[in-house]
């Protein structure tokens, strides 16, 4: 993909520093300018793909400015940023999607810089125009789909090559110990779309707890279903942020559980490192409440947050999920192969198992298999798949004769 060019247009330079800073951040090429001449001349010297436009600059307005771009046909998508009352913006929003200038948005001065992140990130996207009315009907509307994948014991890996296989498909195959829940819009007109386009606007619009009921009911039928085909591990959900401060999820959770005649510890719920260390008192007590009860719980990307060793060591966590950045890589820096091994001889001495994420290859598994990784969850082992998939590859396994459930490593393929 190439990286988005943003070009940022106020009469503040303050503003423009701290949107380019902004940009920067998420992953933007930028230019800053503040007044509208040197705007003109950047917008065919640069070529931005996202412009934040100022209503109100001291020698020109925003009328004056959209007829430039419209003259200069730019199809950069623009957000207007300004502390001019609403009508007047409602105004001008009109006149520039009329002037054939897409407009991604408003941001009222003053801004706060999550706003700001986060459109930037939407747009980044291409998810931008997603409303929280579209994920609630989605929702209501049953297009949201979860994917499974497979998490395996490291060391269960069996190797071996059989006469006639093609190279590209070693016979390894492995236990499975487990499987993380990851959701899915199957939108109508946009095809499958991963959480990275929907989660945030989900928290933002009140949608996470809708969202998780929904996840974590399909996980339970989930395992209900692989049961019956004699197959029996965990699933983990990933548990938003906003969500460890409603004092009363623990029993609720519990009581679903039970309603599907299982038992907590047959879900994990895997919280972020920002997650748990937000306000770190209710999130403990909430924490603790579920380990109480029996939900095994994990910490996940683990390496990417600020927890410190001590947090590490209060926190209720029975799992790390060690982040997939440090697994990738591994292969060109013996730094990264040092940090996964101090992170699971750490874990490991406070009593939690460590899954690494990210495992692609046979080389990383052999790696984190050496150092001593309880768990591995990656491509090789699978991509996330519905649950359906996953009982195939179970009655696959069963059918060879194997007790537990088997996954044969790159066989599980993610599919809409
Ligand atoms: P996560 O919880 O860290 O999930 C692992 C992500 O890594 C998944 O991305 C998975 O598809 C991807 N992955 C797994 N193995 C590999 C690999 O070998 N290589 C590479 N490159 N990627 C791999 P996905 O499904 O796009 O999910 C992204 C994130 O969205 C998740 O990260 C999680 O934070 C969030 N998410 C997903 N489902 C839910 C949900 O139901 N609720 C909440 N709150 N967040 C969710
Ligand atoms: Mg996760
Ligand atoms: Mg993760």
């Amino acid at each position: 993909m190439q990286t988005p060019r943003l070009l940022a247009l106020d009469d503040d330079p303050e503003i423009t520093e701290i949107i380019a800073a902004v940009a920067s951040e998420a992953g933007f090429d930028v230019r800053t300018t503040n007044d509208h001449i040197a705007f003109s001349k950047a917008l065919t010297s640069f070529e931005p793909t996202v412009i934040t436009l100022d209503l109100n600059m001291p020698s020109v307005d925003g009328f004056q400015l959209t007829r430039i771009l419209a003259e200069q046909k730019t199809t950069a998508r623009t957000i207007l940023v300004s502390g001019v009352d609403t009508r007047v913006i409602h105004t001008a929003s009109k006149f520039i999607s009329e002037s054939g200038v897409t407009l991604a948005g408003v941001i009222r001065k003053p801004f706060s810089i999550s706003e700001l992140r986060q459109k930037l990130h939407e747009i980044k996207r291409g998810t931008a125009d997603l409303s929280p009315d579209d994920l609630r009907a989605a929702l209501r509307g049953g297009e949201l789909r979860v994917y499974y994948q497979p998490k395996i014991a490291v060391g269960s890996h069996l190797v071996g090559e059989r006469a006639g296989r093609k190279p590209r498909s070693p016979d390894i195959e492995a236990r499975i110990v487990g499987a993380e829940a990851l959701v899915r819009w199957a939108h109508p007109d946009r095809g499958l779309l991963l959480p990275d386009a929907f989660i945030e606007l989900a928290e933002h619009s009140r949608l996470m707890v809708p969202l998780t009921a929904f996840v974590l009911r399909s996980s339970l039928e989930a395992i209900v279903g692989w049961r019956q085909h004699g197959a029996e591990f965990p699933v983990s959900v990933n548990l938003s942020a906003t969500l460890l401060y409603d004092e009363k999820l623990p029993e609720r959770l519990t009581k679903l559980v039970h309603d599907f005649g299982l038992k907590p510890a047959d879900i994990v719920l895997e919280i972020t490192e920002d997650a748990a260390m937000g306000d770190v008192k209710t999130a403990m007590e909430i924490l603790s409440r579920f380990r109480l009860k029996g939900f095994g719980l994990s910490m996940d990307d683990f390496g990417t947050g600020y927890t410190s060793l001590r947090e590490l060591y209060r926190m209720p966590f029975n799992e790390i999920k060690i982040d997939r950045s440090f697994l990738e890589d591994m292969d060109e820096t013996q730094e990264a192969r040092t940090i996964v091994r101090s992170i699971t001889n750490l874990a490991h001495d406070l009593g939690l198992s460590v899954c690494a994420e990210g495992v692609e290859t046979t080389e990383a598994l052999k790696a984190i298999n050496e150092i001593g990784c309880d768990t591995a969850q990656g491509f090789l082992a699978g991509r996330p798949a519905p649950a359906h998939e996953i009982t195939k590859t179970i009655l696959l396994r069963n059918a060879a004769g194997r007790k537990a459930p088997y996954c044969n490593l790159v066989w599980v393929r993610e599919s809409s």
